[in-house]
Protein backbone atom coordinates (compact mmCIF):
# COMPACT_ATOMS: atom_id res chain seq x y z
CA UNK A 1 0.00 0.00 0.00
CA UNK A 2 0.89 3.46 -0.97
CA UNK A 3 2.50 6.01 2.46
CA UNK A 4 0.07 7.92 3.77
CA UNK A 5 0.33 11.97 2.20
CA UNK A 6 -1.53 14.01 4.69
CA UNK A 7 -1.16 13.26 8.34
CA UNK A 8 -4.81 13.90 9.58
CA UNK A 9 -8.42 14.09 7.17
CA UNK A 10 -11.36 14.76 9.29
CA UNK A 11 -14.64 14.24 7.70
CA UNK A 12 -17.72 16.42 8.66
CA UNK A 13 -21.54 16.94 6.97
CA UNK A 14 -21.81 20.45 7.40
CA UNK A 15 -19.06 23.56 6.88
CA UNK A 16 -18.06 24.14 10.35
CA UNK A 17 -19.27 20.72 11.94
CA UNK A 18 -15.22 20.26 11.96
CA UNK A 19 -14.28 23.40 13.29
CA UNK A 20 -16.11 22.99 16.48
CA UNK A 21 -15.60 19.76 16.92
CA UNK A 22 -12.11 19.25 16.40
CA UNK A 23 -10.64 22.59 15.03
CA UNK A 24 -8.29 22.75 18.36
CA UNK A 25 -6.94 19.11 17.48
CA UNK A 26 -6.50 20.29 14.05
CA UNK A 27 -4.67 23.71 14.87
CA UNK A 28 -2.67 21.69 17.45
CA UNK A 29 -1.26 19.28 15.06
CA UNK A 30 -0.46 21.88 12.11
CA UNK A 31 1.33 23.71 14.82
CA UNK A 32 3.53 20.53 15.28
CA UNK A 33 3.88 20.36 11.31
CA UNK A 34 1.92 18.09 10.29
CA UNK A 35 -0.61 17.78 7.40
CA UNK A 36 -4.04 18.71 7.85
CA UNK A 37 -7.11 18.39 5.96
CA UNK A 38 -10.98 18.37 5.87
CA UNK A 39 -13.42 17.26 3.72
CA UNK A 40 -16.81 18.46 4.11
CA UNK A 41 -20.04 16.62 2.80
CA UNK A 42 -22.54 19.39 2.10
CA UNK A 43 -22.34 22.94 1.58
CA UNK A 44 -24.72 23.63 4.39
CA UNK A 45 -27.25 24.97 1.88
CA UNK A 46 -30.42 24.25 4.27
CA UNK A 47 -28.76 26.27 6.65
CA UNK A 48 -31.16 29.29 7.59
CA UNK A 49 -28.79 31.74 6.77
CA UNK A 50 -25.60 32.34 4.17
CA UNK A 51 -25.36 31.09 0.83
CA UNK A 52 -23.28 29.03 -1.20
CA UNK A 53 -20.82 31.22 -2.56
CA UNK A 54 -20.47 33.09 1.51
CA UNK A 55 -20.54 29.58 2.85
CA UNK A 56 -17.27 28.39 0.54
CA UNK A 57 -15.11 31.80 1.17
CA UNK A 58 -15.70 31.35 5.02
CA UNK A 59 -14.83 27.62 4.92
CA UNK A 60 -11.29 28.77 3.24
CA UNK A 61 -10.97 31.38 5.18
CA UNK A 62 -11.48 28.80 8.26
CA UNK A 63 -9.05 26.31 6.46
CA UNK A 64 -6.32 29.32 6.80
CA UNK A 65 -7.07 29.26 10.33
CA UNK A 66 -6.54 25.92 11.20
CA UNK A 67 -3.61 25.48 8.97
CA UNK A 68 -5.18 22.95 6.79
CA UNK A 69 -3.38 22.04 3.69
CA UNK A 70 -6.26 20.72 2.05
CA UNK A 71 -9.92 20.60 1.66
CA UNK A 72 -12.88 19.51 -0.14
CA UNK A 73 -16.28 19.71 -0.30
CA UNK A 74 -18.49 16.97 -1.89
CA UNK A 75 -21.83 18.93 -2.56
CA UNK A 76 -24.40 16.37 -1.41
CA UNK A 77 -27.48 17.37 -0.30
CA UNK A 78 -27.47 19.12 2.77
CA UNK A 79 -30.08 17.34 5.17
CA UNK A 80 -30.45 14.61 2.77
CA UNK A 81 -27.06 12.80 3.21
CA UNK A 82 -27.68 8.97 2.45
CA UNK A 83 -25.91 6.18 3.37
CA UNK A 84 -25.11 4.39 -0.31
CA UNK A 85 -22.55 2.97 -2.07
CA UNK A 86 -22.15 5.69 -4.53
CA UNK A 87 -21.44 8.57 -1.74
CA UNK A 88 -19.21 5.88 0.13
CA UNK A 89 -17.41 5.47 -3.42
CA UNK A 90 -17.32 9.30 -3.48
CA UNK A 91 -15.55 9.64 0.14
CA UNK A 92 -13.46 6.32 -0.69
CA UNK A 93 -11.81 8.13 -3.69
CA UNK A 94 -10.56 11.41 -1.53
CA UNK A 95 -9.04 8.34 0.78
CA UNK A 96 -7.23 7.04 -2.34
CA UNK A 97 -6.22 10.76 -3.63
CA UNK A 98 -5.28 12.18 -0.05
CA UNK A 99 -3.95 8.96 1.88
CA UNK A 100 -4.62 10.25 5.80
CA UNK A 101 -2.91 8.24 8.06
CA UNK A 102 -5.56 9.06 10.94
CA UNK A 103 -9.21 9.83 9.68
CA UNK A 104 -11.62 12.07 12.24
CA UNK A 105 -15.58 10.79 12.27
CA UNK A 106 -18.40 12.53 13.61
CA UNK A 107 -19.07 10.14 16.69
CA UNK A 108 -21.52 7.39 16.48
CA UNK A 109 -23.72 8.70 18.89
CA UNK A 110 -25.66 11.48 16.72
CA UNK A 111 -29.35 13.67 16.84
CA UNK A 112 -28.92 15.01 13.16
CA UNK A 113 -29.40 12.50 10.31
CA UNK A 114 -26.67 13.75 8.67
CA UNK A 115 -24.27 13.67 11.41
CA UNK A 116 -25.07 9.98 11.20
CA UNK A 117 -24.73 9.08 7.88
CA UNK A 118 -20.93 11.15 7.79
CA UNK A 119 -20.05 8.51 10.68
CA UNK A 120 -21.25 5.23 8.64
CA UNK A 121 -20.27 6.54 5.24
CA UNK A 122 -16.89 7.35 6.53
CA UNK A 123 -16.03 4.02 8.05
CA UNK A 124 -17.50 2.30 4.54
CA UNK A 125 -15.31 4.99 2.47
CA UNK A 126 -12.18 3.94 4.27
CA UNK A 127 -12.74 0.70 4.11
CA UNK A 128 -13.57 0.22 0.56
CA UNK A 129 -10.64 2.44 -0.20
CA UNK A 130 -8.01 -0.19 0.12
CA UNK A 131 -9.82 -2.99 -1.61
CA UNK A 132 -7.98 -3.51 -5.13
CA UNK A 133 -10.75 -4.70 -7.00
CA UNK A 134 -13.11 -2.27 -6.39
CA UNK A 135 -14.30 -0.21 -9.12
CA UNK A 136 -12.52 2.94 -8.18
CA UNK A 137 -9.22 5.45 -9.54
CA UNK A 138 -6.49 5.38 -7.71
CA UNK A 139 -4.19 3.11 -5.93
CA UNK A 140 -5.88 1.02 -2.79
CA UNK A 141 -5.25 3.01 0.87
CA UNK A 142 -6.83 2.17 3.85
CA UNK A 143 -5.96 4.63 6.55
CA UNK A 144 -4.32 3.29 10.20
CA UNK A 145 -6.22 4.89 13.06
CA UNK A 146 -10.12 6.53 12.80
CA UNK A 147 -10.79 8.75 15.69
CA UNK A 148 -14.43 10.04 16.27
CA UNK A 149 -14.71 13.80 17.14
CA UNK A 150 -17.76 14.05 20.05
CA UNK A 151 -20.68 16.07 18.77
CA UNK A 152 -22.99 16.28 22.09
CA UNK A 153 -24.96 13.44 22.56
CA UNK A 154 -21.96 10.71 23.49
CA UNK A 155 -20.64 11.74 27.01
CA UNK A 156 -18.80 8.81 27.56
CA UNK A 157 -15.16 9.45 25.98
CA UNK A 158 -12.28 6.96 25.10
CA UNK A 159 -9.33 10.16 25.51
CA UNK A 160 -9.70 13.85 25.38
CA UNK A 161 -6.74 16.08 24.08
CA UNK A 162 -5.48 19.33 26.01
CA UNK A 163 -6.63 22.58 23.77
CA UNK A 164 -5.53 24.96 25.89
CA UNK A 165 -3.40 27.14 23.74
CA UNK A 166 -5.37 26.35 20.57
CA UNK A 167 -9.09 27.26 22.00
CA UNK A 168 -8.52 31.41 20.82
CA UNK A 169 -7.88 29.79 17.48
CA UNK A 170 -9.67 27.63 17.57
CA UNK A 171 -12.95 30.58 17.97
CA UNK A 172 -11.50 32.34 15.48
CA UNK A 173 -11.96 29.63 12.84
CA UNK A 174 -15.42 29.17 13.79
CA UNK A 175 -16.32 32.87 13.60
CA UNK A 176 -14.93 32.98 9.81
CA UNK A 177 -18.02 31.77 9.19
CA UNK A 178 -19.84 34.81 9.67
CA UNK A 179 -22.99 34.40 7.57
CA UNK A 180 -23.92 31.80 10.51
CA UNK A 181 -22.53 33.34 13.62
CA UNK A 182 -22.46 36.93 12.92
CA UNK A 183 -18.89 38.61 14.38
CA UNK A 184 -17.30 37.03 17.00
CA UNK A 185 -18.55 39.16 19.62
CA UNK A 186 -21.84 39.17 21.92
CA UNK A 187 -23.18 42.18 20.62
CA UNK A 188 -23.65 41.35 17.00
CA UNK A 189 -24.87 38.34 17.75
CA UNK A 190 -27.60 39.90 20.44
CA UNK A 191 -28.55 42.12 17.41
CA UNK A 192 -28.43 39.27 15.30
CA UNK A 193 -31.46 37.82 16.94
CA UNK A 194 -32.88 41.09 17.70
CA UNK A 195 -33.49 41.74 14.27
CA UNK A 196 -35.60 38.36 14.14
CA UNK A 197 -33.17 36.38 13.08
CA UNK A 198 -33.59 32.93 14.43
CA UNK A 199 -30.79 31.58 16.40
CA UNK A 200 -30.13 28.12 15.79
CA UNK A 201 -28.49 27.42 19.06
CA UNK A 202 -30.34 27.10 22.95
CA UNK A 203 -32.32 30.31 23.71
CA UNK A 204 -29.74 32.85 25.38
CA UNK A 205 -26.68 31.19 23.85
CA UNK A 206 -24.39 31.40 21.03
CA UNK A 207 -21.52 29.08 19.41
CA UNK A 208 -19.53 30.64 21.01
CA UNK A 209 -20.90 30.16 24.52
CA UNK A 210 -21.28 26.76 23.97
CA UNK A 211 -17.84 26.47 23.18
CA UNK A 212 -16.70 27.66 26.13
CA UNK A 213 -18.87 26.03 28.39
CA UNK A 214 -18.31 22.34 26.43
CA UNK A 215 -14.94 22.69 25.73
CA UNK A 216 -13.78 23.95 29.17
CA UNK A 217 -16.10 21.47 31.06
CA UNK A 218 -13.87 18.85 29.07
CA UNK A 219 -10.59 20.64 30.11
CA UNK A 220 -11.95 19.98 33.69
CA UNK A 221 -12.03 16.55 33.60
CA UNK A 222 -8.62 16.49 32.73
CA UNK A 223 -7.24 19.26 34.77
CA UNK A 224 -6.92 21.73 31.89
CA UNK A 225 -8.44 24.70 30.75
CA UNK A 226 -9.76 23.51 27.73
CA UNK A 227 -10.27 20.23 26.26
CA UNK A 228 -11.76 17.99 23.15
CA UNK A 229 -13.35 14.59 23.23
CA UNK A 230 -12.74 11.44 21.41
CA UNK A 231 -13.42 8.30 21.21
CA UNK A 232 -12.34 4.84 19.83
CA UNK A 233 -13.51 1.50 18.98
CA UNK A 234 -10.21 -0.22 19.86
CA UNK A 235 -8.28 -0.60 23.16
CA UNK A 236 -5.11 1.93 23.79
CA UNK A 237 -2.09 0.11 24.35
CA UNK A 238 0.19 1.88 26.92
CA UNK A 239 3.82 0.89 27.62
CA UNK A 240 3.65 2.52 31.08
CA UNK A 241 0.88 3.25 32.83
CA UNK A 242 3.09 5.68 35.55
CA UNK A 243 3.38 7.93 32.85
CA UNK A 244 -0.17 7.98 32.13
CA UNK A 245 -1.49 11.77 32.47
CA UNK A 246 -4.38 13.29 34.91
CA UNK A 247 -4.45 12.21 38.63
CA UNK A 248 -7.09 9.89 39.92
CA UNK A 249 -6.65 11.23 43.53
ZN1 LIG B 1 -23.55 19.59 11.19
Amino acid sequence: MAEPKLDILAIGAHPDDIEITSGGLLIKMAREKRLTGALDLTRGEMGTYGNDKEREQEAMLAAEILGLTFRENLALKDSAVEYNQANKLKIARVIREMRPEMVILPHWQQRHPDHLACNRLGFDACFLAGLKKIDLEGEPYRPRKIIYASYYRNTEYSFLVDISDEFEQKVKAVAAYKSQFGDNDEKTFREMLENGQKNIFHPGTTIFDTMHTRNHYLGLLAGVKYAEAYSIKENILIDDPQKMPVRSI
